[in-house]
């Protein structure tokens, strides 16, 4: 992703009340702030937000974290958020390796991998977000029955985040190599990138997994 530096984001972030400032404090009390038993779902990842307000918006029962760890992409989310104020959804800017340092062991019920960044070299491959050192994060974090739903238009990414799911001994439940052409289409909900690059004629892959 190109990123500009947005003048002012930092600042308009760390004051705005959508976004949670101590995140560490907030293990195991996500509950507590939604005021609710809701089931908690994050995107890892998110840009500037247009998937996870989406869901937000489309499902008031379920509670949603989006994180993001770049300020200059997270304002443009916040902004957004600042005029629909949806009472389930808040962010924070974070990087993605130290989500056991914020969510307790079962806390989250699914999570969300939208066109992840690749890392194409090989002696990067554990930065990227589905690589086996980040399912064993994701797999503490998940309660019983949890899951992570991947999309990306990138193949080599797909196929290496399919083999990490088998190393890491997580069962995939649904894989297409061409979501919006696929039996699963319907009630999908498109994001940033999925928009852009399915509009330039580039397939969507997309799995859905658990551990
Ligand atoms: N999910 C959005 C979409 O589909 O439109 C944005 C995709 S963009 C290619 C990837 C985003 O993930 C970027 O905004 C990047 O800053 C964020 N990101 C990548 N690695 C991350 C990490 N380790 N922790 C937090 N955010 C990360």
């Amino acid at each position: 992703m190109r990123l500009r530096n947005v003048k002012g984001s930092r600042e308009a972030i760390a004051e705005n009340e959508y976004v949670i400032h101590d995140e560490e404090s907030m293990k195991g009390k996500w509950h507590e702030l939604f005021g609710n038993d809701n089931p908690i779902h994050i995107e890892v990842g998110m840009g500037k937000g247009r998937f996870i307000m989406d869901m937000a918006r489309l499902n008031p029962d379920i509670n949603y974290v989006g994180i993001e760890k770049f300020s200059s992409v997270l304002i443009r989310a916040i902004e957004k958020q600042e005029v629909e104020k949806l009472p389930n959804l808040r962010f924070i800017r974070m990087e993605a390796e130290y989500l056991e340092n914020v969510f307790n062991n079962g806390e989250v019920s699914y999570i969300y991998l939208n066109f992840s960044d690749p890392w194409p070299k090989d002696r990067h491959a554990k930065r990227r977000l589905t690589s086996v050192q980040f399912l064993a994060r994701y797999e503490k974090i998940l309660s019983e029955g949890g899951g992570v739903t991947f999309k990306t238009d990138n193949r080599d990414l797909f196929d290496f985040s399919l083999e990490q799911a088998d190393e890491a001994g997580w069962s995939k439940k649904t894989v297409t190599y061409d979501l919006h052409n696929s039996e699963y289409a319907e009630g999908n909900v498109m994001t940033e990138y999925e928009e852009r690059f399915s509009s330039m004629g580039n397939p969507i892959c997309r799995v859905e997994m658990s551990p």
